[in-house]
């Protein structure tokens, strides 16, 4: 079936709302440990409410690598508010749908339409932007606010003193030490108080990017250009998800298959030929695409299982994004959820007012975020299972609820009701429910709330 959804069109930016942005009457220090997208995020929301920041990056530059990254409307509502809406939109794509399709045969057995649907129905655009230009952003935002050490490894931290000890042997102390070290987080150690390392999942996703120009020149490629959608082709133990960057002058591969013994590490470089060997059967527009890769980069997938606890007992050690939840990249949430994080952190600690505030705020942090960042985990997981399984029944009852959704949304599209197949759907994102849950959240305005209702008082 050809793609029913429409052709790319420019969005209009949606009006900046309000932030809620109080500076608070005392000033505290906080030390960050890690300067990725949740360091840097924390750094921008701590600071400009009128917190000293220093952040300690063990890297001696911030970059990241040549990967794509999915920013759904609960991430892009803050950034366009914290003044990137701009900027976003100039740098990355608007996929017009999500479409699965069968590894072997490339037919469409899911479809829903995203585009100007994801403002309508949740308030914000999807985009899917390049790493390090979102990397680049977060970092021109933060950098008024904070102070920042490269080439710093913070190699132990006292969490009663709540002072970090770098790899040079210098130490630093603050008022409060936020963990945004990671999936191998060390912060994370002090605070469960032992060894506590992630988990090999046994699979990896291949990373490539592709010059959607060599697309273009053929007539089976050239669609997935002209219509950006987020492509998923899902077969046993395996799938893609592909989609354009970069105002669709690039093309981004994420191939997830079996893969164990891999270190725990982004910046392997893989090898194509393997690559190709590992998706050989995939249908022809897969084998096409995988005949234009020329590097590929191999991201060995860890997983945790939720953690009890964020805080360290001593009520000055916190933990936030992958170093407390990390999760697979099946839901595109991990680095939304690291970025919603920092966005509650600032609201809440943008309305201290005295020292013995700190853990309390610390604890409402985590009770406002662990529910919902435990939810987006093991939907992460649960779409493992969903888009690997193996041909059979089970697969065959897949694509038939997905199917399902897919024919509701196009009478939706023809102006016709929905015959409402979409709630639990096994394509989750059909599922409006939890697409509502997922994408219509606001974390500055819940942390809000929940100063008002939970923590006035204080
Ligand atoms: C294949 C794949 C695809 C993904 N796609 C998406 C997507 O489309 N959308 C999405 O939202 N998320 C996606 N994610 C998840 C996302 O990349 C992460 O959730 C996010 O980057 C986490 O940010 P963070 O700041 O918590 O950690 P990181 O980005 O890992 O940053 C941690 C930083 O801490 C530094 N550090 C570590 N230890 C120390 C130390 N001891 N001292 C000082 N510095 C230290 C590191 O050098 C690093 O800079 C994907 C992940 C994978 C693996």
């Amino acid at each position: 079936m050809a793609s029913p959804s429409e052709s790319h069109q420019e969005l209009p930016v949606p009006p900046a709302l309000s932030a809620p942005c109080t500076r608070t009457t005392m000033p505290l220090h906080f030390v960050i440990v890690g300067c990725g997208l949740g360091g840097l995020a924390a750094a921008h929301c701590l600071g400009r409410v009128g917190h000293t920041v220093t952040v300690f990056e063990a890297a001696s530059q911030i970059a990241d690598v040549g990967a794509g990254i999915q920013i759904g409307p609960n991430l892009s509502r803050l950034l366009i508010r914290w003044g990137l809406g701009d900027e976003l939109r100039k740098a990355s794509g608007v996929p017009q749908a999500i479409t699965f399709r069968k590894y072997k045969t490339g037919e469409q057995v899911g479809w829903t339409p995203w585009g100007k649907n994801m403002d309508r129905d949740y308030g914000a655009p999807y985009y899917h932007a390049h790493r390090a230009d979102l990397l680049d952003m977060l970092f021109k935002l933060a950098s008024p606010y904070m102070t920042l050490f490269l080439n710093s490894r913070i190699v132990s931290l006292d969490p009663v003193l709540a002072q970090v000890t770098l790899e040079s042997g210098q130490i630093f102390r603050g008022d409060v030490i936020l963990g945004a070290d990671g999936i191998k987080s060390m912060v994370r150690e002090v605070v469960v108080g032992g060894p506590d390392k992630p988990i090999p999942t046994g699979d990896a996703a291949y990373r490539a990017i592709i010059p959607t120009s060599e697309m273009a020149k053929d007539p089976d490629l050239k669609p997935l250009v002209d219509n950006p959608e987020m492509t998923a082709w899902i077969g046993p133990g395996r799938h893609i998800m592909a989609y354009c960057i970069r105002s669709a002058q690039e093309y981004n591969l994420v191939l997830l298959h079996p893969n164990t013994g891999l270190r725990e590490a982004y910046d392997v470089e893989g090898c194509v030929e393997k690559m190709r060997v590992d998706f050989a059967g995939w249908e022809p527009r897969v084998q096409k695409l995988l005949a234009l890769v020329s590097s590929t980069l191999i991201w060995p997938l860890f997983d945790r299982d939720p953690l009890e606890t964020w805080i360290h007992p001593g009520g000055k050690v916190a933990l936030l994004g992958d170093a407390c939840h990390p999760m697979l990249p099946y839901r595109a949430q991990g680095s939304a959820m690291a970025i919603e994080d920092a966005a509650v952190l600032g609201v809440l600690f943008s309305h201290i007012s005295s020292r013995e505030q700190i853990r309390p705020i610390l604890h409402a942090y985590q009770a406002l975020r662990y529910p919902r960042t435990t939810i987006t985990q093991l939907a992460s997981r649960s779409n493992q299972t969903i888009f690997h399984l193996p041909d059979g029944p089970e697969q065959e009852a897949r694509d038939k609820s997905m199917r399902q959704a897919m024919e509701d949304a196009l009478r939706e599209e023809r102006g016709e009701p929905a015959l409402n197949a979409s709630s639990g759907n096994a394509n989750v994102w059909a599922d409006r429910g939890k697409s509502g849950t997922q994408f219509g959240y606001d974390a500055e305005m819940e942390a809000e709330r929940y100063f008002k209702e939970e923590l006035e008082r204080l």
